[in-house]
Formats: C-alpha cells, sequence, structure tokens
C-alpha cells in the first residue's frame, strides 16, 4: 500500500462505534461527521475520527478491535447493562457486526499465527482492495457470566481479554476504583491461561494489576495505556507497572485520549488547542517507554480513537486516523531510526502476536 509505514493500531472500538453510536463505519469520517450534525445524545457527535476508509488512508492494515458491554450492579452509577446476560447478548450484536464486515470484504478476522502472516502477506501486496485484519478482544470481562463462556468465546475467535473497565467488575477492580481480584477473579486468570489468551492488562487498578501479576503467567500487553509519570491518575501506569510489562516482553500501546495525555484535562470544558495537546505528547509517552525498556522494541500504537471521544479530544494535530502517519517523521525527528519507528508503529504488536497467539 503506497510507502507508508504499515501502522497496526493495538485498540479500537470498532463495533461499539457501529452499534451503540449508530456509525456505518463505510462510510468517510466527513459522511459519518455530516450526518450527526444535530445529534446531542453523545459529546463526540460530529467529532468522530475513526471509519474503515480513513484506516486505508492512513494505511492502518491491521489492528486489535473490541467487543464492550459493561455490567453495573444496582447503586453503580456507571452506565451499562443490569445483567452480566444482556452484556454478554450485546457483546453478541457486535460479533455479528464484524462477522457481516468480513463477509463484505471489509474486515479479516485474524485468530492464528498463519492467519496473521497471510494477512500481512495480502496487505503488502494489495493495491486497495484487501480488507482490515482484526484481532478480536473483550475491553472489561463482566459479560463473561459463567467461565465457561470464555471458552465459547475463544471459539469464535477472542484472543485478547481485559479483566476490568471502569469501576468494580465482577472479577477484577478498574480505573477509578481500588480493590484485588478475589476468588472469581482468579478463576478468570486461569482460564485466560489455560486457554492460552492474551491478557490485557490496561484499566486494571494498581492493586488488581499487581494481583494478577502474581497468579499470572501468559502473554500480557496493555493495549491502550499512557504513562503516570507525564499524567498522574490511576488511569495511566507506573513506571514499576510498564517495565512489568517490558519484563514479561510485552508490549503497551500509547493512546490518544487527550485526558490521558495532559494533566488536568476538564472533561466537557477543556480544549486540545488550549492545552496544547498534540501528537509530540503521544510521542512523548512512547519515548518514556523506549527509555524504560532501553529499547523500541516494547512501545506501540493503541489509539483508542472513537473510544468515547473525538476530535473535541484528541490531539489538535490529528483530523482522523489517518494522521497516525505523522508519528513517523516525529519519531524520526527525535533519533529514532527506520527499523525503531516500524518497531513502534506495527513491529512489535506483529512480533508479539507471532510469539503468543
Ligand atoms: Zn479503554
Amino acid at each position: 500500500m503506497g510507502n507508508s509505514t504499515l501502522i497496526f493500531d493495538g485498540h479500537l472500538d470498532l463495533a461499539m462505534n457501529a452499534m451503540e453510536w449508530n456509525r456505518d463505519l463505510r462510510w468517510t469520517v466527513d459522511e459519518i461527521r455530516r450526518s450527526e450534525e444535530a445529534m446531542t445524545d453523545k459529546p463526540d457527535r460530529g467529532h468522530g475520527t475513526v471509519s474503515l476508509p480513513s484506516m486505508r488512508e492512513g494505511n492502518v492494515g491491521v489492528c486489535v478491535a473490541t467487543q464492550i458491554a459493561r455490567y453495573v450492579k444496582s447503586g453503580n452509577k456507571l452506565p451499562g447493562w443490569n445483567s452480566p446476560e444482556q452484556a454478554w447478548a450485546h457483546t453478541q450484536g457486535q460479533l455479528a457486526w464484524y462477522r457481516i464486515m468480513e463477509e463484505e470484504g471489509e474486515l479479516v478476522q485474524i485468530k492464528t499465527t498463519t492467519d496473521l502472516n497471510r494477512h500481512l502477506d495480502a496487505w503488502e501486496n494489495s493495491s486497495g482492495e484487501t480488507p482490515i485484519g482484526y484481532i478480536l478482544s473483550l475491553e472489561g470481562a463482566d459479560s463473561i457470566f459463567s467461565i465457561d463462556y470464555l471458552e465459547r468465546a475463544y471459539d469464535y475467535g477472542l484472543r485478547a481479554v481485559g479483566p476490568a473497565h471502569f469501576g468494580q467488575g465482577t472479577y477484577a477492580c478498574g480505573t477509578n476504583s481500588t480493590g484485588g481480584i478475589g476468588i472469581k477473579g482468579r478463576e478468570l486468570i486461569k482460564e485466560i491461561e489455560r486457554l492460552g489468551i492474551i491478557l490485557d492488562t490496561t484499566h486494571l487498578c494498581d492493586e488488581s494489576f499487581w494481583e494478577i501479576m502474581d497468579v499470572y503467567h501468559g502473554p500480557v500487553w496493555a493495549s491502550h495505556n499512557n504513562c503516570r509519570v507525564f499524567v498522574p491518575h490511576n488511569r495511566q501506569f507506573t513506571d514499576d507497572q510498564i517495565n512489568e510489562i517490558i519484563n514479561r516482553d510485552g508490549v503497551t500501546g500509547v493512546a490518544l485520549n487527550a485526558g490521558m495525555l495532559v494533566p488536568d484535562w476538564i472533561q466537557g470544558k477543556s480544549d486540545p488547542q488550549f492545552m496544547g495537546v498534540t501528537l509530540e505528547l503521544v510521542v512523548n509517552n512512547i519515548d518514556h517507554i523506549c527509555q524504560l525498556a532501553g529499547n523500541s522494541l516494547h512501545a506501540a500504537i493503541g489509539s483508542d480513537l472513537d473510544g468515547g471521544f473525538g476530535k473535541e479530544k484528541c490531539p489538535h494535530d490529528l483530523d482522523t486516523i489517518a494522521d497516525l502517519q505523522k508519528i513517523p517523521g516525529l519519531l524520526d525527528q527525535r533519533g529514532y531510526d527506520n527499523k525503531d519507528i516500524i518497531n513502534i508503529m506495527s513491529g512489535n504488536w506483529i512480533r508479539f502476536l507471532k510469539k503468543n497467539l
């Protein structure tokens, strides 16, 4: 696909956008924005940055794409489903969307190393018609309402699981909560390890993170996670946590949510231009992970673009996901050589998956 660098995005909520935001991702970003001009139901209406044509334009040829549905116990103020059964059913609707996109030649699911190699060959030699590859991941495991459903999910291609999302989940405690993993969490972790599923540490609170590290021996990554050294909040990882992932030969994908790039971001009030949010801050996070590792083998992109936010909460020098192509130039300016840049833009996720799928 031209001369641009292949980009592997480690975290995109594609089906959530299709099934909850009602975005037909086959449209261009402009078409989606225009269709939402009068809508006010969500803060990012009219500000989306992701569509399948824009991914193609930016040579984002492969990604990790999520199923996501939260279960909230009564009294929990977060939005979500009232039962894990409903949450499971919602994820199955999202799966149905992925399947239809596969049938239409827009996406191709990657479940094995063979699939991955085949896809990368096809993408490299394509003229723009090749389906975009995706690895299926589950963000927050509350929808796994009975442990045996995890194997069912593995059978339809689920290859990564983040045990928690926001708040206290069934299996672990997520962002903005505190606490460990308990008996159910231990059961889930054991089953993740037995099935050979990748454990996504993103969104785990510190206590759950370290408890999981004590009992889990399989592959780990942080699909969309920034560094706490820049933004002191529990959503970001400490250097110790990033080092733990590095020591396990894992990879951390840096995210583009402005609230994770500058401290003191106020939801609904702050403006990316005014706050000076640019792709340079994304590169700062990439660079910090590389400095901790002493090499370029553990940092990557997990943009999370359109993960409940759009242009109003992104680096202001990015209009659509195609602008991820600006990152290689920024890395080059910092002295990263071509090999490092390829590692970061796609090579590290690919190496990790070839080892662990
Ligand atoms: Zn997330």
